[in-house]
């Protein structure tokens, strides 16, 4: 099945709560998202099972990767139940995207349930500048406690989410690839983004990519590396001297939608076809309105054939003042 651009189906995020126990500022600035911010009440969120069957559908008609995202996946209740059921769907990598705060207390009863990968959120290992980035007071420690519970469980091979913004934690880029070289994880550094209509981005904000792998490459000679498969997000990078691997992840200087296969499933049940995407489709509704596996696919199938998003390749100054959905709705 192929969109309007020719791109098929492959992924699907699905974002199980629109909380967070951080406040990330490029994310969910605590401004926007203080004491009264109208979080969605449960009964709107779709259930394990509601979910685990839209996620079948999808499967049926191409996913083969499924990612939990949010807000914060580990703060949704008993969220390894879930895992479970979507780990029983069969052929799927599945895998989750964690602030690692929860980590720790989680990572066993995660193994347990099926899943073999995690991705977890480190913009700094300086204790001033992650406080600051997650504006919720979380240590570094906390988050490095909870990879080494990560990969004491089997979780493994894990990879490091970093969001860079430039007079921010760029000089944080360093010391990342210093610590996580040759550690078997994989740092990836992301372009930070002008996602939802709260963040405050402007481009003077960015690193681009190229200019992280040159400042790494400057101290330790770096050479890239083919991708896995086409339409890989993170461009893959590796130390010349066998310290393992890096990803820079491009979406502002190189964006990569003409390769985009990922669809994403909020929180209440409405898909996007793309992170930037100002409205959605309402599946809940029609799963509630007691919708066949039939119907839903023909749903899928409309939805995904009329997509022609490609925000990246036209971002400017003006649209990243377009109101989007926030990212902790839609899913990271
Ligand atoms: N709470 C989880 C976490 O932080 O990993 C999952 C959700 S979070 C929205 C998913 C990913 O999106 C994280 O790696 C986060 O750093 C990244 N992210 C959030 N806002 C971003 C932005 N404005 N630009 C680039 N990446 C962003
Ligand atoms: Fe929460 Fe993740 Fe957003 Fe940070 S990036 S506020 S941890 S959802
Ligand atoms: Fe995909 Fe939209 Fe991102 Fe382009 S901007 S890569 S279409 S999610």
């Amino acid at each position: 099945m192929r969109d309007a651009r020719a791109r098929a189906l492959r992924d699907l995020r699905i974002s199980v709560t629109d909380r967070c126990n951080f406040r990330c500022t490029y994310c969910m600035p605590k401004d926007v998202f203080g004491k009264d911010y109208p979080f969605l009440p449960h009964a709107q969120l779709l259930s394990f099972e509601e979910i685990a069957r839209i996620a079948r559908v999808f499967v049926d008609h191409g996913v083969g990767k499924i990612r939990l995202t949010g807000g914060e996946p580990l703060l949704r209740r008993n969220v390894e139940r879930l895992v479970e059921m979507l780990a029983g769907l069969g052929d799927v990598d599945l895998t989750l995207t964690i602030n690692g705060s929860l980590l720790a207390r989680k990572a066993r009863a995660l193994r347990a349930a099926g899943l073999k990968r995690v991705t977890v959120s480190l913009d700094s290992l300086d204790d001033r500048v992650f406080r600051a980035m997650n504006d919720a007071d979380y240590p570094v420690a906390q988050v490095l406690d909870g990879i080494d519970a990560a990969e004491a469980a089997g979780l493994a091979p894990l990879k490091v989410n970093m969001v860079v913004k430039r007079g921010v934690n760029d000089g944080d880029i360093l010391p990342m690839a210093r610590f996580f070289r040759g550690s078997g994880r994989v740092l990836r550094f992301i372009e930070f983004m002008d996602v939802g209509a709260t963040n405050g981005w402007r481009m003077d904000d960015v690193v681009p990519s190229a200019e992280v792998i040159a400042r790494i490459n400057a101290e330790m000679p770096l050479e890239p590396v083919d991708p896995n498969y086409s339409g890989e997000v993170a461009e893959r990078w590796r130390y010349r001297d066998g310290g393992g691997e890096i990803g820079v992840i491009s979406s502002v200087t190189q964006a990569f939608c003409r390769d985009c296969t990922r669809a994403r499933l909020s929180t209440e049940g409405m898909v996007y076809t793309c992170l930037f995407a100002t409205s959605g489709f309402d599946l809940r509704a029609l799963v509630r309105g007691g919708a066949s596996d039939e119907e839903l696919g023909a749903a899928i199938r409309r939805i995904w054939r009329a997509r022609a998003d490609r925000y990246s390749e036209m971002r400017t100054a003006q649209t990243a003042g377009l109101r989007k959905i926030e990212m902790s709705y839609i899913g990271g």
